[in-house]
């Protein structure tokens, strides 16, 4: 859950805005028209159940339309952090009818570059070291130096134990 608050940070705040802008002007639009409609059609009875019916119809539809746009401001910061063209990521996405863009987007995305754990900067793959603050990027083997991963119980280059040697932080 962490994780995934941690991704939509990089849905910008102005697109957040955005988001909940759009949303309310689609259901007020909706009721707008719906009660229009309603009016100017007197000769057909509504019923109140039909009304009642609508209510989380038009909830469920905003909830949906309101989660598609957080993809999109999502597609737009994820493709700008991995160094894609996110402009033209994020039209693909938009539209694509049935959201084959952002599955589109998701399968073909390039590998994730390493975040700094100290300063939260990101690197850029192939960087072994933060360029704004300097911590390693990747783990090291504390005996022979070469790049080992998280979760790695010994180094693969020279056999010491990395459990032992260097605590994860
Ligand atoms: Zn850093
Ligand atoms: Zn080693």
């Amino acid at each position: 859950m962490s994780t995934l608050r941690n991704e939509l940070k990089i849905v910008t705040k102005g697109w957040w805005v955005a988001i909940v802008v759009a949303t309310v002007v689609v259901i007020a639009l909706t009721l707008g028209l719906v009660s229009g409609a309603m009016v100017l059609d007197r000769s057909h009875n509504v019923s109140a159940p039909e009304i009642i019916l609508l209510v989380p119809m038009l909830l469920l539809s905003a909830v949906f339309f309101a989660a598609w746009l957080t993809v999109i401001g999502y597609i737009w910061g994820d493709a700008k952090r991995r160094k894609m063209r996110h402009v033209l990521w994020t039209l693909v996405a938009f539209f694509c009818p049935y959201g084959l863009g952002i599955v589109l987007y998701f399968v073909l995305r390039t590998p994730a570059p390493p975040t700094c754990t100290d300063c939260g900067a990101i690197g850029r793959a192939g960087f072994s070291f933060c360029a704004q603050c300097g911590a390693p990027l990747t783990p090291f083997c504390p005996k022979c130096n070469r790049p080992v991963e998280r979760g790695w119980n010994a180094c693969p280059h020279c056999g010491i134990r990395l459990a032992e040697a260097s605590p994860t932080p």
